[in-house]
C-alpha cells in the first residue's frame, strides 16, 4: 500500500499488522502503539473509507489515544486499536464471515492485542468476533453475550461531572445543577437517569428530537432543539454525541461553565483546549471523563465478574480528576496538559520497572 511507509515513518508506534479479506475486500488494520503497561487493548471500527491509507491511519492515531487513555488511569493495559476498512455497509453471512475472519488474524496474536466494540461495530459483531478468538473483551461474562459499555461510560462521566463542579464550586453534589447532555445515545441516556436521580436539572439535544423529548419528559427534564444546543445556559455541558463539536464556532457560544462527556475527541484541534481555557470553561479531558466503559471492559477482560468492584473502579475517575483540576487552577492551565502529565509519568514508571 503507497501511503503506508510514510504513516509509519511519522509514527512514534510499535507497528501495524495488515491482513486482506479477500471475500469482501476489507482491509484490516491492527495498530500496536505501545506495550510498556501491558497487552495493547482497544476497540474495533468498522467502516468505509475512502482509501485503505485512511483506514490505517485511523487506526494509528485511535492506538495513541488508547495509549494515553490507559495511562492517564493507571491500567495495565497498552494502546491498540482495530480497523476494518470495508469497501461498502456489510451485512448477514457477509458481515459474519469478515468477522471470524477477522478473529482469526486477532487468534494469531495470541493476547498481544484484545479487542471490544468501536465505531460501527456491536455487541452482537463481538458475539461473532469471539467464535474465532478469546480475544474479545466483554464478551461471555455476563453469562448471555457481549455486555454494553455505555452505563459503565455513563457512570464514570458522572463521576466526571461531580468531579467537575468540585473544582468550579467547591461541592461535587449534582442536585439542583443543570446539565446538558448533547446525544442521549447508549451513553446519554443513562447518564441523564443517574442525573435526574441525584436531583440534576436535565438539558437534552439529540438529532433524534423525538428520543430527545421521550427521555427529558420521563425524566422531567426539558428537550433542547438541536440549533440551541450550545447557546442555552447551563452549569455543565455533556457531550455524549460525535467528536469535534469543541471548536472555534463553537466556543465562542457556550452558555456553561464546566464541559464534560463521554464523546471521543471532543477538540477540533489542541488550541480549543486553550480557548475554552481562555473563556474560563473548565474541561474535563474526553480520554479521563469517558473511560468507564474500557474500565469495566478491561476489569472483566481480567477476570472480574463483581459489579461493585466494577462500578468502584469506574468511580475512580472523580479521583484522577481530583488531582488533575486543582493542579490545572494552580498553574493556571488548561486540565489537558495536567491529564497528559498523568499519562506520561505512568508511561515513564511503567518503562522504568520493565528496563526499556
Ligand atoms: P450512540 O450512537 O448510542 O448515541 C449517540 C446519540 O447522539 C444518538 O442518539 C444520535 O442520534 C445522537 N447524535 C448524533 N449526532 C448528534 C448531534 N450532532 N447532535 C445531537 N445529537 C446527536 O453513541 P454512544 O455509544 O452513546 O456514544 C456517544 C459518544 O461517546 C460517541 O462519541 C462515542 O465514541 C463516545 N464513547 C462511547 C462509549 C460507550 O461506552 N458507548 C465509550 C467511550 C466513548
Amino acid at each position: 500500500m503507497n501511503g503506508m511507509r510514510e504513516l509509519l515513518k511519522e509514527w512514534n508506534g510499535l507497528g501495524v499488522v495488515q491482513g486482506y479479506d479477500h471475500e469482501t475486500g476489507t482491509w484490516m488494520f491492527i495498530a500496536l502503539h505501545d506495550a510498556t503497561l501491558g497487552p495493547m487493548v482497544g476497540g474495533c471500527r468498522m467502516k468505509p473509507y475512502p482509501a485503505p491509507e485512511d483506514g490505517a491511519r485511523d487506526a494509528m492515531r485511535l492506538a495513541q489515544g488508547m495509549t494515553y487513555k490507559w495511562a492517564a488511569i493507571d491500567f495495565p493495559f497498552g494502546g491498540g486499536k482495530s480497523v476494518l476498512a470495508i469497501p461498502r455497509p456489510l451485512e448477514g453471512e457477509e458481515k459474519r464471515g469478515l468477522l471470524r475472519r477477522f478473529g482469526r488474524l486477532l487468534e494469531s496474536l495470541h493476547g498481544g492485542y484484545a479487542t471490544g466494540v468501536d465505531l460501527g461495530t456491536t455487541p452482537e459483531d463481538m458475539d461473532v468476533l469471539a467464535e474465532a478468538s478469546q480475544y474479545v473483551m466483554g464478551h461471555g461474562l455476563s453469562g448471555s453475550g457481549t455486555a454494553d459499555p455505555g452505563p459503565y461510560t455513563a457512570l464514570g462521566v458522572y463521576a466526571g461531572i461531580r468531579s467537575s463542579l468540585k473544582a468550579a464550586d467547591g461541592s461535587a453534589d449534582v442536585a439542583g445543577k443543570s446539565v446538558l447532555i448533547q446525544g442521549a445515545g447508549d451513553v446519554g441516556e443513562p447518564l441523564a437517569r443517574m442525573l435526574a436521580e441525584a436531583g440534576a436539572e436535565v438539558l437534552i439535544s439529540d438529532i433524534a428530537e423525538p428520543l430527545a423529548s421521550r427521555i427529558a419528559s420521563e425524566l422531567g427534564g426539558r428537550a433542547i432543539p438541536v440549533s440551541e444546543t450550545y447557546t442555552t445556559p447551563c452549569d455543565v455541558f455533556a457531550p455524549c454525541a460525535v467528536g469535534a463539536i469543541l471548536n472555534r464556532e463553537t466556543i465562542p457560544q457556550l452558555a456553561c461553565r464546566i464541559v464534560a462527556g463521554s464523546a471521543n475527541n471532543q477538540l477540533d484541534g489542541a488550541e480549543d483546549a486553550e480557548l475554552l481555557h481562555e473563556r474560563g470553561i473548565l474541561y474535563a479531558p474526553d480520554y479521563v471523563v469517558n473511560a468507564g466503559g474500557a474500565i469495566a471492559f478491561g476489569m472483566m477482560h481480567l477476570g472480574e465478574s463483581n459489579e461493585e468492584a466494577m462500578r468502584e473502579r469506574v468511580g475512580e475517575i472523580e479521583n484522577t480528576l481530583d488531582r488533575i483540576f486543582p493542579e490545572a487552577g494552580q498553574r493556571g492551565e488548561s486540565p489537558v496538559h495536567g491529564a497528559r502529565r498523568v499519562a506520561e509519568d505512568a508511561l515513564r514508571r511503567g518503562r522504568e520497572k520493565a528496563h526499556v
